[in-house]
């Protein structure tokens, strides 16, 4: 066989270590790390990663000592007691021929406790701790903190080391004159300012010789302001070259920039020439990161010489045999991070275990298990959104002999819809994934058959109901007028929709439709989107920001709900501000607190603050939630199928707060029970 991924699949040596391919699970919190009971699921997920074929695996961030701490009772790696719960991790990741590294961190002044610490005690506007500014003596106590953990580290068995010097945490914040204001060795011009991170990196190599692998994850794009320009970070990766480091992993952004940098609507690779800037002037590895989650993309990026290697954390939640699949030629089986960031980031954000929205096993491993059934049933499921496609895959990867019918032409639900909005694009990979499922798992696909109450009575051990979600229709006088359009209308149907529009709820669904009615391309060139954020690749300026280039808006629209206060908080904490940003940038007018009086052809009557007014508009898109469609199953008066071989899933069970990741998790659960 042609091998389909020559430059991904080749190995590389790193120090004393050769790893099997150039793919490495980048760093990333799960929550797992913090508690030591944990640990055997921390290893769980690890050796799955590990069996899938990744070359090496970082683990999340793990304190040099506690006043490093991410958040009190964080994990650590500062006594021999640390060591005994890292050797289930290292154990399992080797049983299956996989390498994994430490990732060593000190949170500085993003630490949440009130003895943070930072190089001159600035207060980040991320945290409402203020730093203490670290004296002379306590930055040496670190730097032999970090050359601890590492030693403790090679003890328990990791094969390397990753040091934290990006995302704004220590390290990056000595590195810039934003955080350090430093007129002592540790301050001053990049030199100084980089001291620290290299006194770091030569403590390790005394520490443990000469070949011992360590990383450094280093910012090659700061996107604050004060930070670092394009010559200060070669400078940087050159001194770090000389200090002994291994391999260079690219860091973007800090946690408090203003600019996405891996939200879905980001470019897929946007950053691939930071990395490849840099490895143009030093001789060591160096890995590319964000927003790489296929295949051909990291084979793109190191056929064209821009990195040694690709780091991909999320897309390792989203499967962890992402490179196993590659390997075998069966990309299209990928199930693809669509970079929501909806059961990972927001859950580390909101101190839950992460887990991801397309594979709800991930980090749940010992938990969510799909053994194969020693009593095959005949199982139909009604509904082919995410709730129904991920039942039905679950159930027949399971041995059962499931049939799915889909009352359109095509699987695939609200997803379908979302797909359609720019800066969403990356939804279609779950319909391409969950479609390829289908025939790998051999599901009967039913398209065209909208079922009947009562229809397929007798002919199945169990129904599962997905049936999913019916647009609600508020009740405002003149909702029947041509000028209401339904948000399907305008997403699936395509209806024409004019200049002028007044879009009538601020959930997910309202913001998705201003944007859908806003951008002009979708998905949107990487040019377009580093003018619409103010972003330099090449850091010519400092952090790399330069003034956002003013968007045309294409349309006058308003976006509007009952409620006071604050618009589009309906979706996450990570991405939540980058849409409401997407939205000022388009000059949507933003109006909490309205009431609706009535719609006829001079527009959308509203009373807002008391007053009433008109909204001359074209159209009215109404995005007012769901209601649960479930006509097909019988219900009692406690609200469950008085049949029980029925099982109500997805939008179909609860509409309010309808979400994909409640959807895929559900039919899974279910389906590893049936
Ligand atoms: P939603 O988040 O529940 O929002 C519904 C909106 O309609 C609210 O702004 C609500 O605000 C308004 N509304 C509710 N009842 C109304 C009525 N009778 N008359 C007028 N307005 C009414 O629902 P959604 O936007 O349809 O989203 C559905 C689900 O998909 C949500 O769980 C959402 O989080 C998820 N989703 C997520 C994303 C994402 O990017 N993460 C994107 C799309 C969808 P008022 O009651 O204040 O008027
Ligand atoms: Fe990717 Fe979303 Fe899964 Fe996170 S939750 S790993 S962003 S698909």
């Amino acid at each position: 066989m042609i091998q389909p991924y020559p430059h991904l699949l080749a190995p590389i040596t790193l120090g004393s270590v050769t790893l099997r391919n150039r793919v490495m699970m980048g760093s990333m919190h799960t929550g797992l790390e913090d508690r030591f009971w944990n640990y055997p699921k921390l290893a769980a997920y690890f050796a799955e990663r590990a069996a899938g074929g990744v070359g090496l695996i970082v683990t999340g961030g793990i304190s040099v000592d506690r006043r490093g701490w991410l958040l009190p009772g964080g994990g650590t790696m500062n006594s021999r007691a640390d060591v005994i719960h890292h050797r289930h991790v290292t154990d399992a990741v080797h049983a299956h021929g996989g390498h994994i590294f430490l990732q060593l961190i000190h949170a500085g002044r993003y630490s949440y406790h009130p003895f943070s610490e930072s190089p001159s005690g600035i207060k980040s506007r991320i945290n409402p701790f203020k730093p203490k500014k670290m004296t002379h003596k306590r930055i040496w106590q670190v730097i032999g903190h970090f050359a601890r953990a590492a030693r403790l580290a090679e003890l328990a068995g990791y094969d390397g080391v990753e040091v934290m010097g990006s995302e704004g945490y220590l390290l990056s914040q000595f590195m810039c004159k934003r955080a350090n204001k430093r007129t002592d060795e540790f301050g001053g011009d990049i030199h100084g300012r980089s001291k620290m991170l290299l006194e770091v990196v030569r403590a390790i190599r005394t520490a443990l010789g000469s070949s011992y692998p360590v990383m450094v994850r280093l910012s090659l794009l700061d996107l604050v302001e004060e930070g670092n320009t394009q010559d200060e970070i070669i400078t940087t990766a050159q001194a770090l070259q000389a200090a002994g480091t291994t391999v260079i992993n690219t860091g973007i952004g800090w946690h408090e920039a203003a600019v996405p940098t891996i939200v879905t609507s980001v470019p897929r690779a946007a950053f691939r020439s930071a990395t490849a800037a840099v490895k143009k002037h030093v001789t060591i590895p160096v890995v590319a990161s964000n927003r790489i989650n296929t295949p051909e993309i990291c084979e793109d990026i190191l056929a064209s010489g821009d990195a040694d290697m690709v780091s991909m954390a999320r897309p390792l939640l989203a499967d962890p045999a992402f490179v196993q699949k590659a390997a075998a030629g069966q990309a299209a089986r990928i199930n693809t991070c669509i970079a929501c960031n909806q059961a990972c980031l927001d859950h580390t954000f909101s101190n839950k275990r992460a887990s991801c929205l397309v594979n709800p096993r991930a980090c749940h491993e010992t938990e969510l298990v799909y053994s194969r059934t020693p009593s095959p049933k005949k199982i139909a499921v009604i509904g082919g959104g995410m709730a129904g496609l991920s039942a039905a895959t679950v159930a027949a990867q399971r041995g059962h002999d499931v049939t799915l019918f889909e009352a359109s032409g095509a699987v695939g639900g609200q997803f379908d819809m979302a797909a359609r909005v720019p800066g969403k694009e990356e939804f279609r990979e779950t319909i391409r994934y969950f479609t390829e499922m289908l025939t790998v798992t051999g599901v009967k696909v039913e398209l065209h058959r909208r079922i009947r109450a009562g229809e397929l009575d007798g002919q199945f051990d169990d129904i599962v109901v997905a049936t999913g979600v019916a647009p609600r229709r508020p009740k405002i006088p003149g909702i029947d007028h041509p000028k209401v359009l339904s948000y399907p209308d305008v997403l699936r149907a395509g209806k024409p929709v004019g200049g002028k529009v007044a879009v009538i709820g601020a959930g997910g669904i309202g913001i998705d439709v201003c944007e859908f009615l806003l951008a002009e391309h979708s998905p949107q060139p990487l040019e377009a989107w580093t003018q619409e954020w103010g972003v330099d690749l090449q850091s010519r300026t400092p952090g790399g920001l330069v003034p956002p280039v003013q968007q045309k808006p294409k349309r006058q629209v308003w976006l509007l709900q009952r409620k006071e206060g604050r618009m589009g908080n309906g979706p996450g904490k990570t991405t939540g501000w980058v849409h409401r940003a997407t939205l000022q940038h388009h000059g949507v007018t933003m109006l909490p607190g309205v009431e609706y009086l009535r719609i006829d052809d001079q527009g959308l009557h509203i009373r807002e603050g008391g007053k009433e007014r008109v909204l001359a508009v074209d159209h009215i898109v109404v995005c007012a939630g769901q209601d649960s469609v479930r006509d097909v199953v019988q219900l009692g008066s406690d609200g469950k199928p008085i049949d029980k071989k029925f099982h109500v899933i997805g939008g179909a069970d609860v509409a309010a707060e309808l979400d994909a990741k409640r959807a895929i998790r559900q039919g899974a659960e279910l389906a590893a029970r049936l």
